[in-house]
């Protein structure tokens, strides 16, 4: 499908492996330019080589912490007169509600709400002003239903959506669409960790974990990084103009609930 958006210009945080890549991956193939981000420089470069040989777009490259009032500056001096947003980080780790402290939740909410606030907040004005902008918050299956162990997540990743479901309504007029993806279990790094943690906790094995895991999921398999961008590309594209405010789960039939 022609998506309508080649020469368009992006910036997708937290982007050098894993699903942001992912996504970065497919707005490349669909001709946009890209700012690309995470804290690990080595690997970021080598992304962006990737990506830029596969597709001939111009990829630039901002090493920093998007958590952090500094990174965020970095990164909206970097992004210019974007067209597409694409808001993501690291997630919180897994643990037991007695254990958190204020100090965990402020983490959190710094990674996992307040800093695709901060980049929404700096950019769609811009957007507004070109009367086109497209914003994609990959936040998590958690929001539709609790992950008991990652309470940190449930709850920061919960305030952000409330914000996208009032905020996006406000800049729809504008010809600007946000939405949320939401992931269930993917191969990436992340769900490594994830399995690691449970085999610790549960004095299993990493591969007893993963299949104890991967048994609750209705499509029988982990989501591929690839599928998880095809769909970002989609709510960036031309075809997603009268998406508002939506939150797509994309977890092989994990959250069990009729609508
Ligand atoms: P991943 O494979 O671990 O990749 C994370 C990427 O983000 C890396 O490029 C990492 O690079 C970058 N990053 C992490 N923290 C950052 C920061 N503070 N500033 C800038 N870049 C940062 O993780 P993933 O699986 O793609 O997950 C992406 C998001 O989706 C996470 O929030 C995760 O919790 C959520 N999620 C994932 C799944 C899943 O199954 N994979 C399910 C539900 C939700 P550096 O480390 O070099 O910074």
């Amino acid at each position: 499908m022609e998506l309508g958006i080649s020469g368009k210009r992006a910036l997708v945080c937290a982007s050098s492996k894993g699903l942001g890549r992912a996504c970065a991956d497919s707005l490349a193939a669909a001709g946009v330019d890209l700012v690309l981000n995470a804290r690990g420089a080595q690997t970021l470069e080598d992304t962006a080589r990737t990506i830029r040989a596969a597709h001939g777009v111009s990829v630039e490259t901002v090493a920093c912490d998007v958590t952090s009032p500094e990174g965020q500056a970095q990164l909206i001096a970097a992004a210019g007169d974007v067209d597409i947003l694409v808001n993501n980080a690291g997630g919180p780790p897994p643990g037991l509600w007695a254990d958190w402290e204020r100090e965990d939740f402020v983490k959190a909410l710094d990674s996992n709400m307040l800093a695709p606030i901060a980049m929404m907040t700096a950019l769609l004005p811009g957007m507004i002003d070109k009367g086109w902008g497209r914003v994609v918050n990959i936040t998590s299956q958690s929001v539709k239903a609790p992950v008991a162990i990652l309470g940190l997540s449930n709850a920061a990743r919960t305030g952000l959506t409330g914000y996208v479901a009032g905020t996006s309504r406000q800049v729809a007029p504008y010809g600007v669409n946000i939405n949320n993806l939401l992931p269930g279990s993917h191969a990436t790094d992340r769900i490594d960790a994830l399995d690691r943690s449970t085999a610790e906790r549960e004095g299993i094995s990493f591969d007893e974990a993963r299949a104890m895991r991967q048994s609750t999921i209705p499509a029988g398999r982990d989501g591929k990084p690839q599928e998880f961008g095809a769909a970002c590309a989609f709510l960036c594209s031309q075809h997603a103009g009268f998406m508002v405010g939506q939150n797509i789960l994309l977890d092989g039939g994990n959250v069990n609930a009729t609508i």
